[in-house]
């Protein structure tokens, strides 16, 4: 078991895709854990599936982790004393902890073909065996594995597992006790030379002195493996710590088809990077208050109360309900920066108006806001002068108030003072039997296009006398 002297933690992706939300968890987990212990977060990237790898998507999960805010110690680009950062360049490394593992004879060639091993594995399946491999090639003398070399039958390297258990430390769970007797001698390297996730992952914890691995729970089979390791090192096992899966409203695991699981969707929603990170801490969490920034999390965070096993649920409604909350607390001067890019997308003519306006016209929706995308559908009034519909006056049974408020708005003075105006307004048409409900419908259909949505006071401060004035004779 470890003796841990300072706490380093590491996200370690793989770029084959876009970041989801439960690599998202992970990294903030990571980081907001290092925070707590002035330990170093380190960022490691897992591109030895050459295949897979695609050199934008690491490029993507810097810019993500930024715009996340979860800044990182040690890593690409900034390096560090362990360096390099990516996989890819590790091989040396690699190299010489498989001759080690081999020196201590911890590791075996192993030359069973993929036929052979699928084989196997249906006669273990009908025998009800644990499918596993079978040690076969651990048995072959040394004078065939070198003759096997030198006529360079394709092999990879196996580790062998020992017939005992091993114990993990893991943060939510306690002690976790493996029998190894269950897990099969895993591959620790391909048939073409390069190094598998379990072999390099282990091989980096090790030598970036990694005390504490987070990751998701779905790695918890190849802790065992790894911790065997460690042992057959002596090296010290760093504490581990498996998160729960993340899960959708029906319990299944998360994925591409549910709304939100990528971080693009919610980029793109306009979803903040603070109430991401904020949501993310919280499900699963223990915290005093439901809100908080980054800074604010680590100092109320309690570790020791973590969610320990199982699952987590998403539930984007309380996503949304955090981003409300962030759309409230940070500057106006932020917020109108960030719905820019939704408004000029939805309006191009908006660059035609006084940052000012703008502001005015986002501060008067902000309440309103869930997620940024809504400042289009909450602003469309401002730029697209309403048509009232019959359909809607029907559906709304306001047909038959609309001519009587019609001929009140004519005969009305709009020199008043506009609380004395509306005021005038609603009494003239509450004596020819508008009911005051109605009244103010048709006020904001003819002013916005809908019955509901900003004050009277509000729509008149954005839209300016004139306008207000313009919309409402068309009523
Ligand atoms: N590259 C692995 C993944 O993305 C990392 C697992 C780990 O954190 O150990 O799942």
């Amino acid at each position: 078991m470890s003796t841990i002297t300072s706490v380093r933690v590491r996200f370690a992706p793989s770029p084959t895709g876009i970041m989801h939300l439960g690599n998202v968890r992970a990294a903030l987990i990571n980081y907001l854990f290092a925070k707590k212990n002035q330990g170093t977060f380190v960022l490691r990237i897992e591109d030895t599936d050459q295949e897979r790898n695609v050199s934008a998507y690491t490029q993507q999960i810097l810019d993500d982790l930024e715009w996340l805010g979860l800044s990182y110690t040690e890593g690409p680009v900034l390096s560090g004393p362990y360096a390099p950062y990516f996989q890819s360049e590790r091989d040396l490394i690699y190299k010489d902890f498989l001759k080690i593992l081999e020196a201590k004879g911890s590791v075996y060639r192993c030359f069973c073909t993929l036929e052979d091993i699928e084989k196997k594995r249906q006669r273990q399946i009908v025998l009800k065996q644990p499918p596993r491999y079978d040690k076969t090639c651990l048995k072959l003398s040394a004078a065939v594995i070198a003759t096997k070399v030198a006529l360079a039958e394709p092999h990879i390297w196996r580790f062998n597992l020992p017939d005992t258990s091993i114990a993990v430390h893991d943060l939510a769970r306690g002690v976790i006790d493996f029998d190894l007797k269950n897990f099969s001698d895993f591959a620790l390297t391909r048939t073409n030379g390069t190094f598998t996730f379990m072999f390099a992952n282990f091989v980096d914890d090790l030598t970036m002195k990694i005390s504490h691995v987070i990751r998701g729970e779905d790695h918890l089979t190849n802790t065992a493996g790894q911790a065997a390791m460690y042992a057959a090192l002596d090296a010290d096992t760093p504490v581990f710590w498996h998160l729960p899966i993340i899960v959708n409203s029906e319990g299944k695991k998360l994925s591409k088809r549910d709304f939100g699981f990528s971080l693009v969707d919610l980029k793109e929603a306009g979803f903040l990077p603070e109430a991401i990170d904020n949501y993310l801490a919280v499900i699963g969490g223990s915290f005093s208050s439901e809100i908080g920034s980054l800074s604010e999390l680590v100092a109320t965070m309690n570790f020791d109360t973590m969610h320990a096993s199982g699952q987590i649920t998403y539930d984007v409604e309380k996503l949304r309900w955090i981003n409300h909350h962030w759309i409230i607390k940070i500057s106006t001067e932020s917020l109108v920066e960030r719905v820019m890019p939704f408004l000029k997308a939805a309006y191009p003519s908006i660059d035609t108006i006084a940052l000012e306006k703008i502001t005015q016209l986002i501060t008067s929706i902000k309440p309103e806001l869930r997620i940024l995308a809504d400042s289009v559908e909450k602003l469309a009034f401002y730029f697209n002068t309403p048509v009232i519909n019959h359909e809607q006056l029907e559906a709304l049974e306001l047909v038959e108030y609309r001519i009587l408020i019609h001929n009140c708005i004519k005969k009305s003075d709009i020199s008043l003072e506009l609380s004395d105006y509306i005021k005038k307004l609603q009494t003239a048409t509450q004596e020819v039997g508008v009911p005051v409900k109605k009244f103010y419908m048709l006020l904001r259909l003819a002013l916005t296009g809908k019955p509901d949505g900003l004050s009277i006071k509000d729509l008149y401060a954005v839209l300016g006398s004139e306008e207000f004035f313009a919309r409402l004779s068309e009523l």
